[in-house]
């Protein structure tokens, strides 16, 4: 599977213990993710992380684009709700086009657990039944 991660300032640290805490599941997958995030990820855990322009850049738009293109099955995108982002209506955009898509989401550590725990089962694999000769 792709996944791709995303976290605001005040959630990356939360992102890199979730990562090093599920590393042997997140291993077994491609991983892509925004800039910053990706490079404390990598250095924490160790992962190979594909890492596009930071998320102020348009390192969400890139990750958008992948998912209009199928190429994304779970996004883990830890969001601080309390303060305002300039690049907010671009990851509104972003959440939007995981529903057109339906991309399962996780916007908070007790989801994206969930959402780890249901890869890791193999209750996502469908989306390789429903889409098997998508660009990996
Ligand atoms: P970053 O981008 O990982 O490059 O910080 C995420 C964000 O939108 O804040």
């Amino acid at each position: 599977m792709n996944i791709a991660l995303i976290a605001h300032d005040t959630k990356k640290e939360l992102m890199v213990q979730f990562c090093i805490a599920y590393c042997g599941i997140l291993s077994k997958h491609r991983l892509c993710a925004t800039g910053t995030t990706g490079k404390m990820v990598a250095e924490a855990t160790g992962l190979s992380i594909q890492r596009y322009l930071s998320g102020s850049q348009g390192g969400d738009q890139q990750i958008a684009a992948r998912i209009s293109c199928n190429e994304i099955d779970l996004l883990l995108f830890f969001r601080d709700p309390i303060s305002a982002k300039p690049h907010e209506p671009n990851q509104a955009n972003l959440m939007r086009l995981c529903d057109v898509h339906n991309i399962p989401v996780a916007t908070n550590i007790a989801t994206a657990e969930a959402l780890i725990h249901s890869l890791e089962r193999g209750d996502l694999d469908w989306r390789d039944i429903v889409n098997p000769t998508r660009t990996r």
